[in-house]
């Protein structure tokens, strides 16, 4: 069973932790519940931390011309300079984090389904977008995985999020301790078909620099170019067809051993789950079968085959 580092997350205070909302309420999510379990968390309240109290007036976000801001229509006071400050400030004092979950919905927090008016009153709605701290959150660390409790009740965006956490918690931890090549070696040929599902492109690029790494050059170099492509690899969409690719990849691993039932009936499921009929799982725990029978330490150590703590996986 794999053993996980605990990723560092950023979380809205308002999720389970204090009763931060403008209306003195907190929310209560199962799902966050169960995955703090897991995660260093990091507790961030956006609203209070720019001086607004509890409960307070709402505030909205406003989209005028190219002015993108937050407004408290009762006290007519614009709070947009305020936000930005605060999170211009949080990013530069931030240590080294694995992802941002973040208030569906909110003026502040919300990565989706945040109303947007056209006005700073609030009178008229515009579109739905994003807080204006999330905004700016993502456009700064494009390559962290960054949601909202809202999306995470999407089966695929929670699975996405769950695997990338994971891995970079894993990534953050290598790096610390990272004194020579062969740590490098060993974590990418574990994260092999993980990246193979994310980006083949990226996976390559990886393994060259690997290959070519030349003592003359600094280990820091090397560390910093892969951490960077591994973050923009797992940035990549997961689509069934690349994870299809590589479980035939896998499956090619064994199939000199397997019975002629045994081929079919596996082939046959990643047509299934090409088309969406079933999840990916069913086919990892026929891998981790096989991994075990013929005792394949390479396959078993696969990240691939448990990408994150499967008590996460119902939620
Ligand atoms: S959504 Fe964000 S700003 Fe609003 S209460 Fe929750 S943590 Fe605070």
């Amino acid at each position: 069973m794999r053993k996980f580092i605990k990723p560092k997350i950023v979380l809205s205070s308002c999720l389970n932790l204090e009763p931060v909302r403008y209306n003195g309420e907190i929310i209560k999510d199962p799902f966050v519940i169960k995955l703090r379990e897991y995660c260093e968390i990091i507790s961030v309240c956006p609203e209070v931390s720019i001086g607004l109290g509890v409960p307070r007036d709402k505030i909205i976000v406003y989209k005028e011309k190219d002015n993108y801001g937050i407004y408290q229509p009762s006290k007519d006071l614009d709070l947009t300079q305020d936000m930005l400050s605060f999170t211009y400030n949080l990013l530069s004092n931030l240590p080294q984090v694995d992802g941002f979950l973040l208030k569906s919905k909110s003026p502040s927090c919300g990565v989706s389904n945040t109303l947007v008016y056209a006005d700073k009153h609030g009178k008229e709605f515009y579109f739905k977008g994003k807080g204006i701290f999330a905004q700016i959150i993502l456009e700064k660390l494009p390559n962290l995985p960054i949601e909202d409790e809202g999306r995470l009740r999407n089966r695929e965006i929670r699975e996405k999020y769950l695997i990338r956490i994971f891995s970079l918690s894993e990534l953050r931890n290598l790096e610390n301790q990272l004194k020579n090549i062969s740590q490098l070696i060993d974590f990418h040929q574990r994260y092999k078909y993980l990246l193979m599902a994310f980006s083949q492109k990226h996976s390559k690029i990886m393994g060259n620099l690997i290959g070519n790494f030349n003592k003359e050059k600094p280990l820091e170099d090397i560390k910093k170019t892969y951490s960077n492509l591994f973050k923009e690899a797992l940035s990549s969409a997961l689509k069934r067809g690349n994870q299809a690719n590589v479980l035939l990849h896998i499956f090619g691993h064994f199939s000199k051993k397997l019975k002629e039932g045994e081929k079919s009936h596996f082939l046959s499921l990643i047509e299934k789950y090409r088309m969406g009929k079933i999840e990916i799982k069913v086919l990892r725990e026929i891998i981790k079968s096989w991994a075990y029978r013929f005792d394949d330490q390479y396959i078993m150590n696969q990240t691939y085959l448990e990408p994150y703590p499967e008590d996460l996986e119902e939620s």
